[in-house]
């Protein structure tokens, strides 16, 4: 058996047991193995935490920083995560079986991770109030804009140190303090990462990290009166839920949630390049991608041909464990997620839906390994087509008409994003302006960048993440009016 490695919580920059949680082990979902132990975060965890954030808000050096001052301070952190990035990647390919070469694993170039504290650690002091003219004689009217105070950050499995930079950048730089809770099925590489940032010298209190479950950790932090503003990653239920629960303090939150984003191919479409497109925009991370193509909406002259070479690419794909330099497709992240996958696929099947790869017979003994899995065409209102499935397995659709596909790609309660593949460019996008998702891809798909920003339309959230709009989500405006001839004459004279 491997060493187990016993984490702790952070707040406050130190490292605290639970108080009374006990701990609960991570498996390493390649192997089945239990290779660390951790804190099961409960209310009085989450109470320091909180506190930690709060002192560090109102009475730390933190609140006092000038914008530039902050904006240094970012991109410092950038440096120091981009020279940890292979340290921090091994962690969390152990947590959650990510691959060297997929999202996340873009930590081991490093990259993007640090564009997003660039980019956000230039624009602490570019975001700008305004003088408003308001119709009132001898005010002065002035916007500004604040930050919230205390944010908490609640993370989902898949791509932990990625989902959480593409909100820490923009929440320290609007100038909040943050606690995390990431998730129960991936938590070691967010308490890593509170590591290796001892050395951007950060003031104590400005980042904290709890661990533990939705009811007993997530929850108490969303709940907690000194947390003001709510960022949440996860599927669409877990949203609702922490949605109720801020609405009690009326919160405000961002919501970045599940997605079941069709690919429409159209008859004119390069079929190399779709067929190569589709497949990169499902199997690479195991499907466990929010914005995976998983819906595939082909018209009907060119559905056989579509569907034969897609699996022939499918086939080629190389399914083992992460740490193979050969792997092409890692395992399924967690034991209950492979087992949900698994049995999406057995109910489809039962259901009488003709299944062209079938990616079980890629399991194995140890470890969570579903292969590509290829499905023909369903009902646009079955299950395969409506929900969410978060595994390599997509799902065709015919039609025949631009009507009917727009009908057919807006007929789910997600809209997260679309893909379009045709040579023509004024239809792609004229059906673009027509698709509900806050992402559309016409001829690539998976494409992101911190200037860019992302999110969803209808049950796939609200708020958006990078971009200008990314760091709004968490500042709010304050207007000032200053009389510049004050006077106020008696009100009951
Ligand atoms: P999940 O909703 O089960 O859990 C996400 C987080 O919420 C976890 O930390 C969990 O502990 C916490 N949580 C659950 N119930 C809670 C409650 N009642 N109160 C407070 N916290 C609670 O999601 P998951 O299974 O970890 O992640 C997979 C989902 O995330 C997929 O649906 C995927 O599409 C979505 N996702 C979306 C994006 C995006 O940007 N839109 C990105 C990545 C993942």
């Amino acid at each position: 058996m491997a060493d187990v490695r016993t984490f702790q919580f952070f707040a406050s920059n130190e490292w605290h047991d639970p108080a009374d949680g006990g701990y609960f082990d991570s498996e390493n979902p390649a192997t089945g193995e239990i290779w660390a132990r951790v804190p099961d975060c409960r209310q009085a965890d989450i109470d320091r935490a909180v506190g930690a954030a709060k002192a560090a808000y109102y009475d730390g050096p933190w609140g006092r920083l000038l914008p530039a001052e902050r904006g240094r301070v970012l991109r410092r952190i950038g440096d120091v995560i981009s020279r940890y990035a292979e340290r921090l990647g091994a962690i969390e390919t152990r947590d959650n079986g990510k691959l060297p070469g997929g999202i996340t694993p873009s930590l081991q170039q490093g990259g993007w991770l640090q564009d997003s504290w660039n980019y956000y650690g230039g624009m602490c002091d570019k975001f700008e109030g305004r003088l408003i003219p308001a119709e009132a004689p001898n005010i002065h009217n002035y916007l500004k804009w604040e930050p919230f105070g205390v944010v908490s950050m609640i993370l989902p499995w898949n791509s932990p140190i990625g989902t959480l930079i593409w909100k820490l950048a923009p929440c320290l730089a609007a100038g909040n303090t943050v606690v995390m809770k990431p998730s129960e099925q991936a938590s070691c590489s967010t308490l890593e990462l509170m590591d290796v940032l001892a050395e951007a010298d950060l003031p104590p209190g400005v980042l904290n990290v709890v661990t533990g479950f939705g009811a007993t950790a997530g929850g108490p932090l969303v709940d907690h009166p000194d947390v003001r503003m709510v960022s949440f990653t996860g599927g669409t239920a877990g949203g609702r839920a922490v949605a109720a629960t801020a609405a009690r303090q009326v919160k405000p939150l961002t919501m970045e949630l599940g997605g079941k984003s069709p690919q429409i191919v159209l008859p004119d479409a390069d079929l190399d390049l779709a067929v190569n497109g589709v497949a990169a925009g499902i199997f690479p991370a195991g499907g466990q991608s929010c914005i995976s193509g998983s819906r595939l909406l082909v018209h009907q002259s060119i559905i056989g041909e579509f569907l034969d070479r897609l699996v022939e690419v499918a086939k080629k794909a190389r399914v083992g464990a992460p740490d193979d330099p050969a792997t092409q497709i890692g395992p399924m992240a967690n034991r209950p997620h492979y087992e949900a996958v698994l049995d999406r696929i057995c109910k489809a099947e039962a259901a009488g839906h003709k299944l062209l790869l079938d990616g079980r017979e890629q399991c194995r003994e140890t470890g969570y390994y579903i292969g590509p899995t290829i499905f023909g065409a369903v009902p646009t209102g079955s299950d395969l087509a409506q929900n969410e499935v978060f595994g390599p397995v997509v799902s065709a659709e015919v039609w025949d008409d631009e009507e009917e596909v727009i009908e057919k790609a807006n007929d789910t309660i997600y809209g997260l994003a679309a893909g379009i593949w045709s040579r023509d460019v004024t239809r792609a996008m004229r059906m673009a302006d027509r698709v509900e998702a806050g992402t559309v891809y016409i001829n690539n798909y998976f494409n992101a960048a911190a200037q860019s920003p992302v999110g969803g339309f209808k049950q796939s959230g609200y708020g958006r993440e990078n971009g200008w709009e990314g760091m709004q989500c968490y500042m709010q405006t304050k207007s000032v009016w200053l009389a510049t001839d004050p006077h106020q004459p008696d009100p009951f004279g």
